[in-house]
């Protein structure tokens, strides 16, 4: 059997660029896809219940790239979901990331901007350089305010404190001084109306995508030739781990339907510094989906399991580096998405890169 392109891994990555080239080359795709489901692990569907649930986690799409949301936007409408998250500390509810907001509600005073500056300013800690995750919240807001949300919950989600990680991994929960209690300050943001498993579906509905579910890549290598290969499943896998493994984080999730109407007061709470849980979702706030029982997911992260999170570290980047000078040998074969290129990418990240790819 020959195809034009066998595109591996049917997430965000593999259904962008296979849209892409069906639409735009009239070219023939084979997707391959070891799970019995498209989508990755933005993957949405309705349980038992009939409440809309993600399968692997909470997933708001967030970009200020026009590109990306006029590209998504071709196979969805948006429901307009702004996401608000709220931290269990000191058994106080208050939201993450810190902002005027959060420092009024844990130190029980109001604060006028300056005041906020002038806290800040005295715990801060002054830092010739930023060399990892906890200089860079110690530099903002000092060691108190560290310790309460950053330093176990990053123990819990990556088995190893802040120190030991790059500067990247808390960056992405900037401080503020204003009262914007929004997780994230995107300009574009949302859900997809339908959920994101119709937006996939959408974006394969092309009679030049042909969708084997179920199948490992491997399975179908020696019997399948392509013109070229794009391949987002993990790196070390494709070359049979010759320079070791990559390690990831995993997540154990552990889903529970509940006979009561709402759980909590926010899509997701954090427990820093209790459980064994990162965080409780609750997905019926992403969807506003009316439904007299809900839906809720405690996250326990693992370090076997599915790949999911790859590991900030500097000697991972050693390793993977390997990889890629393997990959770049390679003629006709890309490796695009967070597995494939090793790297802590967002969603909307992930349709850049494979836009750019096309
Ligand atoms: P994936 O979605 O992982 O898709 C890769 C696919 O390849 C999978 O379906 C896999 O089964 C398949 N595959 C792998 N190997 C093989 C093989 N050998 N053969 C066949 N198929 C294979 N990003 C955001 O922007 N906002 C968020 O709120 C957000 N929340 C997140 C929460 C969690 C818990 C996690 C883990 C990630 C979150 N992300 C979020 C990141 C987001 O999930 C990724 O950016 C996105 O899923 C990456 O898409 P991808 O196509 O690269 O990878
Ligand atoms: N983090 C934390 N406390 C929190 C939330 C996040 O320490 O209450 C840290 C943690 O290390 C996490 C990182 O900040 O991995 C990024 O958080 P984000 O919510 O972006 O994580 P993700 O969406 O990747 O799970």
């Amino acid at each position: 059997m020959k195809v034009d392109f066998i595109v591996v891994g049917a997430g965000l990555a593999g259904c962008t660029v296979s849209e892409r080239i069906a639409t735009q080359l009239n070219k023939r795709v084979l997707l391959v896809e070891q799970r019995n489901h498209i989508g990755g692990n933005t993957y949405d569907h309705y349980n038992d219940a009939g409440i809309l649930v993600q399968k692997y986690g909470p997933h708001i799409f967030h970009t200020n790239s026009k590109e990306v949301w006029e590209y998504l936007s071709l196979f969805t409408e948006w429901n307009g979901y702004i996401h608000r998250v709220i931290a269990n500390v000191n058994g106080k509810e208050v939201y993450l990331p810190i902002s005027m907001d959060t420092m009024e509600r844990l130190y029980e005073r109001e604060f006028t901007a300056e005041e906020l500056k002038r806290f800040f300013e005295k715990w801060k800690i002054k830092l010739d350089k930023i060399t990892n995750a906890k200089d860079i919240v110690i530099s903002q807001v000092g060691e108190e305010l560290y310790e309460l949300f950053f330093k176990n919950y990053t123990k819990k989600q990556w088995g190893v404190y802040p120190d030991e990680l790059d500067p990247q991994v808390t960056n992405r929960l900037s401080v503020r001084l204003n009262r914007d209690t929004r997780y994230f300050t995107d300009k574009y943001q949302g859900i997809p109306i339908h959920g994101y498993t119709k937006m996939f579906e959408k974006m394969l509905d092309n009679r030049n995508i042909h969708i084997l579910l179920n199948t490992d890549y491997k399975e179908i290598r020696d019997y399948v030739k392509f013109d070229r290969l794009i391949f987002t499943g993990p790196i070390d896998y494709f070359f049979d781990y010759v320079h070791g493994k990559l390690p990831y984080r995993s997540l154990d999730f552990r889903f529970e339907t509940l006979d009561i109407e709402k759980f909590q007061n926010a899509a997701v709470v954090n427990y820093p510094n209790n459980h064994d849980y990162t965080r409780i979702t609750e997905f019926k706030h992403f969807y506003f989906q009316k439904h007299v029982k809900t839906t809720i997911c405690y996250e326990y992260p693992k370090a076997e399991g599915d790949p999911y999170y790859p590991i900030p570290k500097p000697e991972f980047q050693e390793i993977y580096q390997k990889y890629k000078i393997e990959a770049e040998k390679l003629k006709n074969v890309y490796f695009i998405g967070r597995l494939a290129e090793y790297s802590y990418l967002n969603m909307d990240q992930v349709v850049l890169k494979a836009l750019d790819l096309f």
